[in-house]
């Protein structure tokens, strides 16, 4: 199927859901396991023409099972979309968006994934965010250990933060803490309210030894998927795949008793993906449109624009490919996601279903897709 219509008795719901509706479906269209596209937008690049009905925000997805939710990278915008999709706990004084988080799993570190961490920390003390007891896990790569290759001719650039270059996940958040500090100390006494680091563990993912992997040389070898996390509702695989020269850059598998869902993160085709999604019910995987990409970077190209466009290109799976890829790994539906350009019509991106047998559902900003029940 493509577009957004509701598909009863199938056993997944897609269902549009502009902010008005998104609270007016929750309740009985939701079953207990579902998918909440938070952010369908590709990229940190920011357009003029945002603001239309086919508005997307920044990279985010909520997996829902049952009273908690697993979130699936941070963009622009994910504290309020969460709020717009009505998810969290109600309390006297009003709604508690991260209330019901129970994790954080961070695909890799490019800005369009992460960019709102800080906001889910710093605004998370007052909105639900953990507790002392039970802080939330906040899981994604660790540390790439060595820049990557320099692209192109020309100079070398200045190093950011040369002690230590390339931060993991853990690291970065130590950094982003201290880096409010003035805030958090603030709070803290004048407020009595905890500290981020009792309300979230951040946690570097690490990779199976022995399978080869290098940053520069070997960023995406052929793999098993590798446990990352478990808890009573969800057991969490992972496995390395093509986005270099990003390192580490996962895929994740959730699986649970209403079914599996596997998110792709940002990826080329990649083999290990197929190996990870076998036989899962809902594939969400990231797509560009090849044509929209290079109207946005046309010729004559300056060589920031050629090295830009040439990573998009290198990088991401093109719309032909991801039907393909469904395909072979034999999941019942694909959700096609983290859209690139954003600003492409839905249209723009129907294509994306060719060579696939099962569901196409191109992503929208607030959809919900039941799993299972
Ligand atoms: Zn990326």
């Amino acid at each position: 199927m493509l577009g957004a219509g509701a598909v009863a008795g199938l056993g997944l719901v897609a269902a549009s859901a502009a902010p008005a509706a998104a609270a007016q479906q929750q309740g009985s269209s939701r079953t207990r396991t579902h998918i909440v596209l938070l952010g369908t937008s590709g990229g940190p690049r920011q357009f003029a023409d945002y603001g239309g009905p086919e508005e997307r925000s920044g990279t985010a997805s909520a997996l829902v099972v049952g009273d908690r939710y697993y979130l699936i990278d941070a963009g622009e915008g994910v504290l309020r979309q969460l709020t717009r999709a009505g998810l969290g706990a109600v309390k006297a004084t009003g709604r508690d968006p991260l209330a019901q988080l129970a994790g954080v799993f961070i695909t890799h570190l490019h800005s369009d994934h992460v960019v709102d961490v800080p906001n889910l920390i710093s605004l998370g003390l007052f909105n639900g965010l953990g507790r002392p007891e039970r802080p939330v896990p906040l899981i994604g790569p660790g540390d790439r250990g060595i820049l990557p290759p320099l692209y192109g001719d020309g100079a070398e650039p200045p190093v950011v933060n040369p002690e230590a270059p390339t931060p993991g996940t853990r690291a970065m958040v130590e950094h982003l803490i201290a880096a409010y500090a003035t805030d958090y100390n603030d709070r803290a006494r004048d407020n009595r309210l905890p500290v981020p680091h009792q309300l979230v563990d951040a946690r570097d993912i690490q990779l199976p030894v022995g399978i080869g992997a290098d940053p520069n040389t070997n960023p995406h070898p052929a793999m098993e998927p590798f446990a990352v996390f478990e808890d009573e509702l969800v057991r969490v695989t992972a496995t390395l795949v093509q986005h270099a020269p990003v390192f580490p850059a996962f895929a994740f598998r959730f699986d649970t008793e209403d079914g599996s869902v596997v998110f792709s993160g940002d990826t080329g085709p990649s083999e290990n993906l197929v190996r990870l999604a076998r036989g899962a019910n809902v594939l969400v995987h990231e797509v560009i449109a090849p044509a929209g990409i290079a109207k946005l970077y046309p010729e004559p190209r300056s060589p920031e624009d050629e090295a830009t466009y040439q990573h998009v290109l290198r990088s991401h799976t093109p719309l032909e490919e991801v039907g393909p890829i469904a395909e072979r790994a034999g999941v019942d539906t694909l959700v096609l996601n983290h859209l690139a350009p954003a600003t492409l019509p839905r249209r723009a991106f129907a294509a994306g279903g060719k060579g696939f047998s099962g569901r196409t559902i191109v992503g929208e900003d607030l959809m919900v897709l039941n799993v299972g029940g």
